[in-house]
């Protein structure tokens, strides 16, 4: 790797800003390029929603050591953050330090990486020869030349499409003013785009539950606002989850919330609702179902999950597992098909390397479509791949169990995280014992189904 040229990151999300806290430790030069207009710009469009980790798990350790000299108080550990809190307490004020702010780059927008003079196709000298991070600054365009690249550019901007079978629904993209954005704050900074209209909500998961909560909330103040929601399986009970006997107490409580609105009629749940078409019209958009039938809405709320936006990588060699698009030793232990856990063991350089040398996918993106990435597991991850890049193998390879184990694995775990055979596991995950312990905690990303998907 040639020392002299920096080290690209791409995106000052908190595993990005985290990436470049540790590369700056190990006297590597980061150069950090950020699409929004400031550090956390995807949080910024989840301000509202409350993390269901606490602070502890929140904060990487060498931003940290970065912030805490120059007078930066830690919030209380065991306080449950909200994602403005996240990005206002912690990653402006790490951004806004000089050798983070002085190697970031905002409204600086990533479209394309490759190897300088090479393209995908070329082998000789591929290892040695620089990246080349082609980089939209508004109207100009810029080629960078770095020594390695580190994408922590997270998922965000790449929603799932509306429509089935993974595409989007015929019309999708015409109808595109009466999508949403997949959280908006319905009860807050967005209300005026809800109060007194038709909302649909799609899909099954975390953010829809919370979405059509606060909208019941707006509807007591906005009694014209009507809400529906359309699921693709023929009943909403995994959104539900065991109500009083949930193993995660916050879930239940949710689940058993939404029930009551749903019964009550507040809500209007639509099942076995495929998604085939949208057509746009004066009086709104009408959503049809694979089977015929039909709403009408003001505005629909994609509640769709997210996925990697592989495009700007096309010119690289990536080793993606073929169902969950994350490093293939990763993607077996996070497919969503067979996982309700939250966690994974902890990992890094190894697990995440690619057949690419010295180019990393870490945080969100890692984790491909998997929804349950954990910021605690960005970071080690971080703390890993820049010890790699440094040279450092042995503290790239000792990955710390530093994670909360337990995560969100349903409490029959040993079941429920079981690894599917259909990859060996990495020395260090199969050694760390995933979901060893059964007790479950409010660390993790529930997916709400116990065993995956395949278990419902
Ligand atoms: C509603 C919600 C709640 C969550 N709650 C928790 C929780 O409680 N605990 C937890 O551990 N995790 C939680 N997560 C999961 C995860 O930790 C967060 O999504 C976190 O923001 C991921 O961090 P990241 O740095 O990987 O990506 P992001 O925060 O998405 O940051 C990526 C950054 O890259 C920028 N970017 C994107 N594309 C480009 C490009 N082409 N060029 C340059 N820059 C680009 C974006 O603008 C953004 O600033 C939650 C996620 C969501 C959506």
């Amino acid at each position: 790797m040639n020392q002299h040229l920096p080290i690209a990151v791409i995106g000052a999300g908190p595993v990005g800003l985290a990436a470049a806290a540790h590369l700056l430790e190990r006297g590597l030069e980061p150069v950090i390029f950020e699409a929004g207009a400031s550090a956390g710009a995807a949080i910024e469009q989840w301000r509202h929603i409350r993390l269901f980790s606490p602070w502890r798990f929140n904060l990487d350790a060498a931003a940290v050591r970065l912030l805490e000299p120059r007078g930066w108080k830690s919030p209380r550990p065991t306080a449950l953050p909200y994602g403005g809190e996240l990005v206002d307490d912690y990653l402006t004020p790490l951004a806004e330090l000089q050798p983070i702010a002085s190697r970031l780059k905002t409204g600086a927008r990533v479209i394309a990486v490759t190897r300088a003079g090479l393209d995908k196709t070329h082998v000789r000298d591929r290892d040695t020869a620089p990246f080349l991070v082609r980089v939209e600054h508004g109207d100009e365009v810029r080629d960078y030349t770095v020594s390695a690249v580190i994408d922590a550019s997270g998922t965000w901007s790449t929603r799932n499409p509306l429509g089935t079978s993974g595409l989007p629904a015929i019309g999708e993209e015409r109808a595109a003013e009466r999508i949403s954005s997949p959280l908006p704050d319905v009860s807050g900074r967005d209300l005026t785009a809800f109060a007194g209209r038709r909302v649909l909500v799609v899909g099954a998961g975390h953010s829809a539950a919370n979405t059509l909560i606060n909208l019941a909330q707006l509807a007591k103040e906005a009694p014209e606002t009507r809400i529906l929601w359309a699921v693709r399986g023929s009943t909403a009970a995994k959104v539900y989850g065991g109500g009083d006997a949930d193993g995660l107490p916050a879930r239940g409580q949710l689940g058993s919330r939404l029930r009551r609105l749903v019964e009550s009629g507040t809500i209007e749940l639509h099942t076995s609702f495929g998604i085939r078409s949208l057509t746009d019209s004066e009086d709104g958009v009408t959503i049809t179902s694979g089977d015929g039938r039909s709403l009408v809405a003001d505005v629909v709320v994609p509640c769709t999950g997210f996925r990697p936006d592989l495009d700007m990588l096309r010119e690289l060699r990536l080793d993606l597992d073929p169902a969950v698009e994350a490093p293939t030793e990763l993607g077996p232990l996070i497919d969503p098909e067979f996982h309700s856990c939250g966690t994974v063991p902890p990992h890094g350089a190894k697990v995440l390397a690619h057949p690419e040398k010295n180019f990393y996918i870490v945080g969100m993106k890692s984790y491909g479509r998997a929804p349950t990435f954990l910021l605690a597991t960005g970071y080690e991850q971080v703390r890993s791949v820049s010890a790699a890049l440094a040279g450092d193998q042995l503290a790239a390879d000792t990955v710390h169990l530093e994670l909360p184990e337990t995560g969100v694995c349903s409490s029959d775990a040993g079941t429920s995280c079981d690894v599917p055979a259909v990859a060996p596991l990495a020395p260090q995950l199969a050694a760390s014992g995933c979901c060893s312990t059964p007790e479950p905690s409010f660390v993790g990303f529930p997916t709400g189904l116990a065993h995956g998907r395949s278990g419902s």
